[in-house]
């Protein structure tokens, strides 16, 4: 490549190889900035009614809206407010519907803080928000606490803090860093937290939720790749939830994590009108497998508030189950889960297979609802 002069570059190229300066401003940065941040300008790729444009103009006063372009353009027909993909990022006027079971933080997460923003629930993980900002805010959102009106960070006093909790707990051996979308910060910054949560010996493994490959798949870029081969106990957790979803870009995503010796699994939220049914759910989790991205779990859409148009019955989800299970692969099958509100924690529901048990034998059920007696030995 010819070296510049005369550019104020010529600084950035003296660099000694592989230093990533503070002042550098990342390509995927650039096409980050690119969002769509306001209803005006959505507007411009979206048509809405000036009724509409009014109302949801309200509607972002209480939950900011972002959409990276090539999200927005996984559209197919724009006029077509039921498009999964325009569910999930398009705001709505039912958004400002509360119900009474709405909660700003439905698993209590603020209450049980062991530090600030380092969550201990489970004896032997925790859970570590390092930002509040997304690629994407995503209309059902759990953690929209965080980013609702104002993004919440972490400073960096907070993250040493957390460290220090994690040095000292020494039964936490799995980290789950989240927020937010970790990949938001820069490549640097991940690589800093990376570091020292695994420079811990007592912690076993690393594990990053972000919806990057979903929504920003041009955040997978090769010095995050490079980050991301340093770290042997890394593993990724993303969110498709709809199998329009899985693109060329975001195959290509999961495919580098993965060659970068990174296990890639996702977790999907049960979201009404998008994917509450048993067809899109198997279609969205063979694709899944396909392309070697493991179904993990499938949650119950949390009573968060502006979200409960989402929301379906618990029985939703255990029907899902029903007609997967069995029918389909165990690989490409998630577990269903409710999160308990106020901090109880993650509950798997499931269809009951075991309809009867003494000490001598059990009855159980197939999953082509064949009954049976089975020994049950001593
Ligand atoms: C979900 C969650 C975890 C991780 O739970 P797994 O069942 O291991 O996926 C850890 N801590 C908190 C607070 C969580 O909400
Ligand atoms: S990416 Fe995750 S944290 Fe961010 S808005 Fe979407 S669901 Fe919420």
């Amino acid at each position: 490549m010819e070296k510049e002069t005369g550019t104020g570059l010529s600084a950035e190229i003296d660099e000694p190889p592989g230093r990533i300066t503070q002042e550098r401003i990342e390509i995927w940065q650039e096409e980050d900035a690119l969002a769509v941040k306001n209803v005006e300008d959505l507007s411009k790729d979206i048509p809405l009614l000036k009724t509409r444009k009014e109302a949801l103009k309200k509607v972002t006063k209480f939950f900011h809206l972002r959409i990276p372009r090539y999200y927005l353009s996984l559209i197919k027909n724009v006029e077509n407010t039921k498009d999964p993909v325009y569910m999930q990022c398009i705001p709505s006027p039912s958004e400002m519907k509360f119900s009474e079971y709405d909660k700003m933080d439905p698993l209590g997460e603020v209450k049980t803080e062991a530090t600030r923003f380092l969550i201990h629930r489970y004896p032997d993980r925790a859970l570590l928000l390092v930002t509040g900002k997304c690629f994407m805010y995503c209309r059902h959102c759990t953690r929209k606490r965080l980013w609702r009106c104002q993004v919440a960070e972490p400073t960096l006093d907070d993250l040493e803090k957390s460290l220090e909790y994690v040095r000292e707990n020494e039964q936490i051996r799995e980290i789950v860093i989240s927020g937010g979308d970790p990949l938001t910060l820069s490549t640097e910054k991940i690589e800093s937290i990376l570091s020292s949560v695994s420079e811990i010996n007592t912690v076993e493994a690393v594990r990053i939720g972000t919806r990057a490959p979903v929504v920003f798949p041009e955040r997978i870029d090769e010095e995050l790749l490079a980050v991301f081969r340093k770290f042997p106990k890394l593993w990724i957790n993303v969110q498709f939830n709809h199998p329009i979803e899985i693109t060329p870009e975001s195959t290509e995503a999961c495919r580098n994590i993965q060659l970068a010796g990174v296990p890639v699994s996702n977790q999907s939220v049960l979201l009404k009108g998008i994917n509450d049914n048993a067809e899109v759910m198997t279609e969205l989790c063979h694709k899944l497998q396909s392309i070697r991205v493991r179904p993990y779990y499938l949650f119950q859409c949390d009573p968060v508030i502006g979200a409960a148009h989402f929301r379906t019955s618990i029985f939703k989800g255990v029907e899902i189950m029903e007609k997967m299970r069995g029918h389909t692969g165990g690989m490409c099958v998630p577990t269903f889960v409710v999160d308990g509100v106020d901090g109880k924690g993650k509950v798997p529901v499931s269809p009951n297979y075991l309809i009867s048990a003494s000490d001598k034998s059990v009855i159980l059920r197939n999953y082509d609802n064949e009954i049976f007696e089975y020994h049950n030995p001593t």
